[in-house]
């Protein structure tokens, strides 16, 4: 028996959590079986954890958590041996598949990763999704030209789990980071991950008046989307590019295709779910070199999965800060 936290729906089809215990005979098909120690909380575990699944759940009974690391309790794969540790983001666990929110996950050997060389599980999950697509975004910006030199490298939703990774491997990088928040309160916090400017997210709010503004910025990792999205198109550096990671302010993109035209504006799409395994172990190795651990301590409020509900309703709202991480046991 292992304990996990169910999600079931009642009669009107919501679905909502609790603690139970329950035997390895329900976990699902897969090659190697994980005994979790931690997982985490991202905007899409939120999701995930709200009333109607977020459109994201196929299925009910359900166990959330889209990623986890933890050792390996059994396996039919050559490449995994109990013992090992691993960790496991995207494809889909936790939203179809069943995920890192229980002491034991069972999952396809292609969908892991050696933890990387330097991290322990618990600070791999500090990292998790949304630090793993930090790096990733950061590793396109470069991959497109960005280098210190060529100035400030904005970070949108700053205080959040991506623009809080996004910030501290750039700032170590030696890149100028400017943070963009809605929570004045959190200056220090984005200070001391390495943030040299603070933009009040008020600045960055409304809609698109001139497609294009002051060149500002060399680099974007933008976490927000919609309306914010669209202004900082118009304000970045002649050639410079975007990388667009999330949609806590929207989805829509109510923008103009000036920048692109004039400016040749790049605007580069990040997916963490189905990245090939090589370059995440490539991100991983980066994250493990590029993201200061003290400035990942920094980030980090410890939970159980009794907190679970309320933050992820809490995520939804924007109202964690950094990482959160999950000790399933
Ligand atoms: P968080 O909630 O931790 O961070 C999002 C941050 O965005 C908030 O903390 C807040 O920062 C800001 N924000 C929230 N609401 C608004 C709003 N209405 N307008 C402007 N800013 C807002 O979530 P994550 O860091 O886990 O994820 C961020 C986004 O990235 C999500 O949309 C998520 O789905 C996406 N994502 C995408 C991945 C991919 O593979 N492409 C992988 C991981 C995440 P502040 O208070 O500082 O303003």
């Amino acid at each position: 028996m292992f304990k996990a936290l169910i999600l079931e729906q009642d009669a009107e089809g919501l679905a909502s959590a609790s603690i139970r215990e329950i035997g390895e005979d329900r976990l699902p098909a897969g090659d190697v079986t994980v005994a979790v120690e931690y997982s985490t909380v991202n905007y899409k575990d939120g999701l995930c954890l709200s009333p109607k699944g977020g459109g994201l759940v196929r299925n009910y009974p359900h166990v959330g958590g889209i990623d986890f690391a933890g050792t390996v309790e059994a396996s039919d794969d050559a490449r995994y041996k109990p013992g090992d540790k691993v960790v496991l983001t995207g494809w889909r666990v936790g939203e179809v598949h069943w995920g890192g929110y229980a002491q034991k996950a069972r999952v396809k050997a292609d969908w892991l990763v050696p933890l990387p060389e330097g991290l322990t599980t618990a600070q791999a999950m500090a990292v998790g999704t949304a630090g793993f697509t930090a790096m990733l975004a950061v590793m396109a910006l470069e991959d497109h030209g960005l280098s210190p030199e060529k100035g400030e490298v904005l970070v949108t939703g700053a205080a959040g789990g991506v623009g809080s990774v996004a910030t501290a491997i750039l700032a170590n990088l030696g890149y100028e980071v400017a943070g963009v928040t809605g929570r004045p309160e959190q200056e220090g916090y984005l200070r001391g991950l390495g943030a040299a400017r603070i933009v009040p997210r008020a600045d960055l709010a409304e809609t698109v008046k001139r497609p294009l503004e002051t060149e500002t910025w060399a680099g974007c990792v933008d976490a927000v989307g919609g309306a914010m999205l669209a202004r900082v198109l118009g304000q970045m550096k002649y050639g410079a590019s975007v990388a667009a990671v999330g949609l806590a302010g929207g989805a829509a993109l109510p923008a103009t295709v000036v920048p692109f035209l004039l400016r040749g504006v790049n605007l580069l799409g990040i997916d963490s779910v189905m990245q090939p395994v090589e370059n995440r172990k490539r991100a991983w190795a980066r994250v493990a070199r590029d993201l200061p651990i003290d400035k990942l301590e920094a980030m980090v409020q410890p939970a159980t999965l009794a907190d679970l509900p309320a933050l992820g309703a809490a995520i939804l709202k924007g109202q964690v800060k950094g990482r959160v991480v999950v000790d399933v046991n």
